[in-house]
């Protein structure tokens, strides 16, 4: 791929609802306890598993997210990572036929303007300094 086009569109939640975990950083857990007006503690322990690996946020029963509310993400403006960085995934940006499953079901791929792949790779890179343990070799 040299280009990839990308815009999401508004009203849809699909990538939300989607099957999958959530994962968040420390610096997420901090900045959505805070927006929730919740001391770290109390955030965790209602929303958050943590392994010795990584944090990732609770499901709760018959969806995907509890941050999740009429197709809006009650927590946009300090929402995980990986939410934010969708589609920028180095996972799908560098598997092509990746990126055509996932623009299968995600509406905002192929809209919008052209964006060099140089700069989606930039902004996925994102990903691998959030999540560095998703991405190091094994
Ligand atoms: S599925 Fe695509 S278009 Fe829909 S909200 Fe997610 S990123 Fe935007």
């Amino acid at each position: 791929m040299e280009a990839v086009r990308f815009e999401c569109r508004p009203g849809c939640s699909r990538c939300c609802e989607v099957k999958g975990f959530v994962y968040i950083t420390e610096e997420n857990l901090r900045e959505m306890a805070a927006y929730l007006g919740l001391s770290r503690g109390a955030f965790e322990a209602r929303y958050v598993y943590r392994t010795r690996y990584s944090l990732r946020l609770r499901k709760p029963r018959g969806k995907q997210c509890h941050f999740l509310e009429e197709h809006a993400c009650a927590v946009h403006r300090v929402k995980p990572a990986q939410c934010r960085l969708f589609p920028f995934w180095p996972e799908l940006l560098e598997d092509a036929r990746q990126w055509r499953r996932t623009a299968k079901w995600c509406p905002g791929i192929g809209q919008g303007p052209l964006i060099q792949i140089g700069t989606a790779h930039e902004t996925a890179s994102e990903m691998k300094q959030a999540y560095p343990s998703h991405y190091s070799a094994p």
